[in-house]
């Protein structure tokens, strides 16, 4: 079986994570402090959190920003649904934002449209862009745009770690970034997750509500506000701080590999059956989706696919097909996002395979997709 995707742990992550594991501290240790700062010096960030997951981080900065039942917060139509989940978990309100056909991710002209149209009790406090399967949004016009209406910018970058816009890093334009861990991202620690930020009020809080609300001063322990524990383990940490120093080269085999499939897949695309994700530099390739045309249906593809022993999927959810999402989708358009809800097809990608596994992926897809016209 080709899988959608393989964990990539070698010997010297395990040795650290060993080494852990035998010196008995396990949480607060060497390596949280370790896989922290290099992780800061790697987004030239002031101030950089390691949280449980990135759902966590998620959660954790609408918390730090005092977003609750009296505010609307704008996400996007497609993504994973933890984006989307914490803002009902804090008691705000959703406003559903459609993406972009090739890239999958909010525009600033989507983000606009979707403010104009707003028309809800809840007054527009944030707005949290997704760099979808680690596309490089266009932070500086999104940015622009939230400003313009006063909102708090938090980026979703769970998929996006090292995906680049100019010369700064994805999760680092916002007031706010946030970054995933999960083994289906391109390094992972099992579970984890980032919290970035250059203000120092926000970063205080954040590290305040993350851990039971403890604060150190001299010392003395004072539990100053009521906190969660949204603590990483040394362990987990241990197993990070390898991999980021293999993710700029992880990165550079998925864009090749990306560019491998477009020339592979050029056949399907002049046919008109697939319609293929923009090639923008900077992009992270955690996730290589493609479009079928609505001639296919796609459920039907995964599982001849399957039977052909290639895992794909989905890629990310359409959010207002979720029952209890449906609700705020009343008035935007959400035209495109329903469409790659539908149609969308998350292809193998992982810097370990070869053009020859693309190969065969591309194969097996022509074989099935050629199997719906007979
Ligand atoms: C994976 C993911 C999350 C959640 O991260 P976890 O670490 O699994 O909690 C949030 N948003 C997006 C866009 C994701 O892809």
């Amino acid at each position: 079986m080709i899988k959608i995707s393989k964990v990539n742990i070698q010997q010297d992550d395990i040795d650290r994570l060993v080494e852990v594991i035998e010196s008995g501290n396990l949480v607060h240790g060497k390596y949280c402090n370790l896989f922290q700062e290099k992780l800061g010096s790697y987004l030239s960030v002031d101030h950089s959190i390691l949280v449980s997951s990135g759902t966590a981080a998620l959660y954790l900065s609408l918390l730090a920003l005092d977003i609750g039942p009296e505010h609307a917060v704008l996400v996007p139509n497609f993504t994973f649904p933890a984006t989307v989940n914490v803002v009902k978990l804090v008691g705000a309100t959703p406003v559903l934002v459609d993406v972009d056909a090739t890239t999958y991710s909010m525009t600033s002209e989507s983000l606009a449209r979707a403010i104009k149209s707003y028309q809800g009790d809840q007054s527009l406090k944030a707005v949290i862009p997704v760099h979808e399967f680690g596309f490089p949004s266009d932070m500086i016009n999104i940015c622009q745009v939230a400003h313009r209406h006063d909102l708090y910018v938090v980026e979703d970058a769970a998929c996006a770690l090292g995906a680049t816009i100019g010369d700064k890093k994805a999760g680092t334009y916002g007031d706010i970034g946030c970054f995933s861990f999960h083994p289906r991202k391109v390094i992972t620690t099992g579970e984890g997750g980032l919290v970035v930020t250059s203000d120092q009020r926000l970063a205080e809080r954040i590290e305040l509500l993350k851990n039971h609300g403890i604060q150190r001063d001299d010392g003395r322990v004072d539990f100053a506000i009521p906190g969660h524990n949204f603590r990483l383990t040394d362990f987990q940490a241990a197993l990070g701080v390898g991999q980021l120093e293999r993710l700029d080269g992880w990165i550079a085999s998925r864009t090749q590999l990306a560019t491998k499939y477009h020339q592979l897949l050029q056949p399907l695309v002049e046919r008109g059956s697939i319609y293929l994700p923009d090639l923008t530099r900077g992009h992270t390739w955690q996730t290589y989706m493609i479009l079928l045309s609505e001639d296919f249906n796609r459920d039907l593809v995964i599982k001849r696919l399957r039977s052909l022993n290639v895992e794909t999927n989905i890629g990310a959810q359409c959010i207002s097909s979720i029952v209890h999402m449906q609700e705020y989708s009343q008035t935007q358009d959400l035209t495109v996002s329903r469409r790659l809800g539908k149609s969308g097809l998350a292809l193998p990608m992982c810097e370990a395979y070869s053009e020859e596994t693309l190969t065969s992926v591309v194969h097996n897809l022509t074989l099935v997709l050629d199997g719906f016209g007979a």
